[in-house]
């Protein structure tokens, strides 16, 4: 089969979902054509026209820049079947009714291209019955593709093949969207509500029937089982809200009409939970309606009430010997969970016991192996761990035992036994169902490896689950060249020959990965190797964020012992590094996930080249705590400036200025990689990666592309600044916003000595400066700030509420 390119996207359905893929869509560059059905009154593409213009308000966004909304090509059934003969892939996602999935078909059929691939985002139909009603031509070609809400920042995407779909179908979609959107795939087969929602839905079910059994209240109960419990931070019925109840009782209501007591033995626990009909009847759906289980108002938030049939006083937490017992190790943690003698502890038991119990007993019928059931609760319901890996890294048969104790003791949701594979066989030889060989299949009565496609060659490290021992950890990994407790620089690059270009990696260790004197003196270690030995280096380091600036917590004992001038000589030391950076004389990539702050944004604007994931969020935020930007961020905004103005015609250098300044004066953070490129933050040469495990690969390959190519630093040359009269006419304008109560006095103050420096200091317009210059501007400034009474306030008060103060 040749290549499968998909060059263009056409998404059917412009509600909810379909609106939002498309969406995601055009944040990766696919080219994308969203229909829906012909409006009865005005332009016939209205419902897509208004879908389109809801995504720029919705939250959280779905589109990586509003402005991308433009790149959605709008179409109707009526007008515009013709445009579906150049669509590579074809995603169905109207509403969720047998009779009307098919009906559309019939009516595209002819319009589907030879090589297409059909596939609907249906969450609960049969995919092997849809696929009935297409021609035979296209049924090779049809699978489910199911997207979780909101498709922009949910990573997992369940695949589903029917008898009829052709292998190859499958494994080039995955590739799409692994690689193209970034997606995390699982196979599910074609049972009711797939994986994910299967398990999920369940589990909800079972924790809401456990919370009447235990008596526990809405806001103990989300508190228990958000971050604590290693799951989403919105818990059980906070995250309910967030769903929507009416969806909620539609997957529910999916569970109960296509399973049985047969095909589910826990059927017995899926009826609908009396308070979900209660809050439906009452029309509270959740978030959307602004009130469900629970309910905001003014500051407080209020918790439904069943007995009371009204909203009570709600904020409370669970008992804290249970947050500590949490964070025992996992086989204690079950055990004194188990044997608890409140009733929070004994539910927390029960809810797990039913999780493992609710995997074990269907893993042979929803999925073909264990590592997609928890891969699917990892990346579809936000858990840490999914309930294979829990239950494995607690002691595979001793927790077993205590499962079937409590099943025979009637205490489980049902009575269905374990399946033999837990007690017998590989599985409880090898103490769980993750192992080096694979994950465990129960249909197939073996370990089964992960799959096998060549777009996962593009990942160095998967996100790996207990027990996968057989992949690498990029802590350990590859060939270290140097270590210490802030950074680890190493290479994977065992075999490239004296012709292949090699890399070295620096991977700062520090928390959050700020960057402290030790990062600093690593990572000039790092470059001067790289220089010596290497042809190029990669600042990347595993896990998001890429970094979170400056440790000036770290400075603190010099600052002590020396005061201001040790915090002079410390930022001038991380302009040092910055130069260091930019005139290295290997190109630099800076391989970003999640935050670049402060100093880790200017890490990345000195680099050669950025390489970021698609959720990389830039930006410099000093003025927060009161400061400026001091390790380059405002030279460089300064000389990109300098440099837009020289690529133009127009001569003056303010406009060109304006961007950069307000971001910083502002401190602006991009909301994903395209929005940090319009803040300057990332150039048009970047990289924007869709998949945050492909970060690494695209940087290595584009550093060596960078050494193939005969790369250079850049030279070193002065630069114009717009001088006196652009500090005098930014002035103006911070006048005017603080008279207008928009920035207070101490914000005015900081801004102005922003824009002091980006224009370069009390000089003509067009004086030239070097880099050097502005940074001697900027220690000023930040050494200045410091000192200030307000902006200690700021440190403070950031450091005692982790949020910003505004004085
Ligand atoms: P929705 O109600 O928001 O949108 C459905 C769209 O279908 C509307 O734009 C509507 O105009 C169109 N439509 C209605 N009747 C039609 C017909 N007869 N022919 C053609 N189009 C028609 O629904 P949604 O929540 O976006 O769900 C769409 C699909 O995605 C469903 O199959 C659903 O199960 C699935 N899904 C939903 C979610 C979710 O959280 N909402 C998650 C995953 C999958």
């Amino acid at each position: 089969m040749s290549r499968f390119q998909v060059k263009k996207v056409a998404v059917l359905g412009a509600g909810v979902m379909g609106a939002q893929i498309a969406a995601h869509l055009a944040n990766v560059k696919v080219p994308v054509v969203l229909f829906d059905l012909p409006a009865k009154e005005g332009p016939k593409n209205g419902i897509v026209t208004k879908a389109i213009e809801g995504l720029k308000k919705l939250k959280p966004a779905p589109l990586g820049v509003a402005e991308n909304a433009a790149l959605i090509g709008q179409a109707n059934y009526e007008e515009h079947l013709e445009q579906l003969r150049e669509c590579d892939l074809i995603i169905e996602a109207i509403a969720e009714r047998m009779d009307w999935k098919l009906d559309l078909y019939k009516k595209i059929a002819p319009f589907v291209a030879k090589h297409a691939i059909v596939a609907s985002n249906t969450s609960g139909l049969s995919i092997t019955k849809l696929s009935e009603a297409l021609p035979d031509a296209i049924k090779p070609r049809f699978c489910g593709i199911h997207f979780f809400n909101p498709p922009r920042y949910m990573t997992l995407v369940e695949l589903i093949d029917t008898p009829t779909t052709t292998p190859e179908v499958l494994d080039q979609l995955e590739a799409f969207v692994t690689s193209g959107l970034g997606k995390g795939v699982v196979r599910a087969h074609d049972t009711p509500n797939f994986i994910a929602n299967r398990v999920g839905i369940a589990g909800m079910l079972a924790t809401m029937k456990e919370v009447e059994n235990f008596g526990l209240t809405f806001d103990v109960v989300d508190d228990l089982t958000g971050k604590k419990l290693g799951r989403a931070s919105s818990g059980t019925f906070r995250t309910a809200d967030v769903v929507g109840l009416d969806t909620m009782a539609h997957v529910i209501k999916t569970l109960q009409d296509n399973l049985t007591e047969e095909t589910d033995p826990f059927y017995g626990s899926f009826g609908t939970p009396e308070v979900l009909n209660k809050l439906i009847e009452m029309k509270h759906l959740g978030q959307k309606a602004k009130a469900g289980f629970y309910k905001k108002v003014g500051r407080d938030i209020l918790r439904f009430d069943l007995a009371e049939g009204d909203y009570v006083p709600g904020g409370q937490k669970a008992d804290e010997v249970y947050g500590r017992m949490l964070k025992k190790p996992a086989a204690e943690r079950l055990k004194l969970l188990r044997n608890a003698e409140g009733a929070q502890g004994r539910f927390l038991w029960a809810i797990l016991r039913n999780s493992f119990h609710y995997a074990a007993v269907h893993l042979g019928t929803i999925a073909d192996n264990a590592r997609d059931v928890d891969q699917a609760m990892r990346w579809g319901f936000g858990m840490k761990q999914g309930p294979f890996e829990l239950w494995q890294e607690a002691g595979w048969l001793d927790v077993a035992k205590m499962i079937q104790e409590d099943i025979d003791a009637g205490k489980a949701l049902s009575k269905a036994p374990l399946p033999e594979w837990v007690f017998k066989g590989p599985v409880a030889e090898a103490g769980g169902v993750h192992t080096a060989e694979g994950s465990w299949s129960a249909s197939k009565s073996k370990f089964v490896p992960r799959r096998q496609l060549p777009v996962y060659e593009r990942q160095h490290f998967p996100e790996r689950l207990l027990g996968e021992t057989n992949l690498p950890d990029w802590r350990t990994a590859g060939t270290t060249v140097a270590e210490s407790d802030a950074l680890r620089t190493w290479t994977l690059d065992q075999d490239a020959g004296p012709s292949g270009s090699r890399i070295l990696i620096a991977s700062i260790k520090s928390k959050m990965h700020a960057i402290s004197p030790d990062v600093m003196e690593g990572l000039v270690e790092a470059i001067d190797t790289a220089e010596r030995e290497y042809d190029g280096l990669v600042i990347w380091s595993g896990d998001a964020p890429f970094s979170v600036g400056a440790d000036l917590a770290a400075t603190m004992p010099a600052f002590v012992v020396a005061g201001i001038s040790a915090i002079e000589s410390v930022e001038q030391e991380l302009q040092n590094l910055m130069l260091r950076l930019r005139y290295a004389q290997v190109p630099v990539i800076s391989a970003i996930h999640g935050m670049a702050l402060g100093g880790g944004c200017e890490l990345a604007v000195y680099s050669a080249r950025r390489v970021a994931h698609m959720e990389s969020y830039i930006g410099l935020v000093e003025v927060g705590v009161g400061l400026v930007p001091g390790a380059g961020g405002l030279t460089y905004i300064a000389r990109r400036a300098a440099e837009n103005a020289a690529a133009s015609t127009g001569k003056d250098l303010l406009p060109f200025l304006t961007e950069g300044f307000t971001a910083a004066a502002m401190a602006k953070v991009g909301t994903s990689a395209l929005e940090s490129r319009k803040l300057g933050y990332l150039l048009e040469s970047d990289i924007v990666v869709p998949h945050k495990d492909e970060v690494l690969f695209v940087a290595l390959n584009e550093a060596k592309a960078l050494a193939a190519s005969g790369w250079r630093a850049p030279n070193k040359r002065l630069f114009p600044v717009a001088g006196r009269s652009g500090i005098a006419t930014i002035r103006g304008s911070l006048v005017n916003m603080r008279d207008g109560g928009f920035i207070s006095d101490h914000d005015q103050h900081i801004a102005t000595l922003i824009a002091e420096i980006v224009c370069g200091g009390d000089v003509d317009a067009g004086a030239l400066v070097s880099e050097e210059y502005l940074m001697a501007l900027e220690r000023k400034a930040f050494c200045a700030l410091i000192q200030h009474p307000k902006t200690q306030e700021r440190i403070l008060g950031m450091l005692n509420t982790g949020k910003p103060l505004r004085n």
